[in-house]
């Protein structure tokens, strides 16, 4: 896919103030620093679309851009950023929850998770929360220019090794490097097919 146009919609605290649920959506989340803006601007071409920011946790909004006016792409807040309030005690917002399980567009969700770390607890059990509540969603690993070859495949297997203790299948797997462009590709061709299926 071709990223023509990539342009900042708005942000919102609430799924139901969030556009009109008319295009494809796909939203990105992971822990704060994880990678996650600058594998959005990476994906659209657009340095600062997303801020790239060293303050964990400051974006708590859901912020919406659409891509060549035809899907949208939504930028979520950081998970697991200190609890300021109790409804953050497991890591992440109801806000967040809502959105994901109620926003009726949304096609696909891409977990993001840094390769150098070990399966951690809060990534976990997002995932479960993910399965448990049928939203469909894929994983990226990012930050792959980090490890060598050899080290990247194995923190990777050991992650697939960890997920497939408690799922029977693993979802759609994507290796990423924002500093060297790998995946762009290949993410957005899962896009481009999954909103031919949208459009069915
Ligand atoms: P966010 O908090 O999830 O939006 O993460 P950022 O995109 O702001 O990135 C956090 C830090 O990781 C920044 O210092 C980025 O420069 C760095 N970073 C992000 N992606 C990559 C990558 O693919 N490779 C490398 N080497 N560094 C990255």
């Amino acid at each position: 896919m071709n990223i023509r146009t990539a342009k900042y919609i708005l942000s919102s605290t609430d799924f139901k103030k969030c556009p009109p649920p008319k295009l494809p959506e796909y939203a990105f989340i992971g822990r704060s620093n994880v990678g996650k803006s600058s594998l959005i601007n990476m994906l659209t071409n657009v340095k600062g679309l997303a801020k790239t920011s060293g303050t964990p946790g400051k974006t708590q909004l859901i912020n919406h851009f659409i891509i060549n006016d035809e899907w949208y792409l939504v930028d979520l807040p950081g998970i697991g950023y200190a609890k300021k309030s109790k409804k953050l005690s497991s890591g992440w917002s109801q806000m967040i929850t809502d959105y994901l399980g109620l926003r009726p567009s949304l096609v696909c969700t891409f977990y993001l998770v840094d390769c150098r770390i070990e399966p951690q607890e809060i990534d976990l059990s997002f995932i479960e929360w993910l399965g448990e509540n049928q939203v469909p969603f894929v994983i990226v690993f990012t930050k792959a220019d980090k490890l060598k070859p050899l080290e990247l495949s194995r923190k990777i297997t050991t992650y697939k090794t960890r997920l497939l203790t408690e799922w029977e299948e693993l979802p759609p797997i994507f290796v990423s490097s924002a500093t060297e462009k790998k995946a762009k590709e290949d993410i957005l061709k899962y896009i481009e097919d999954t909103n031919q299926l949208f459009r069915q």
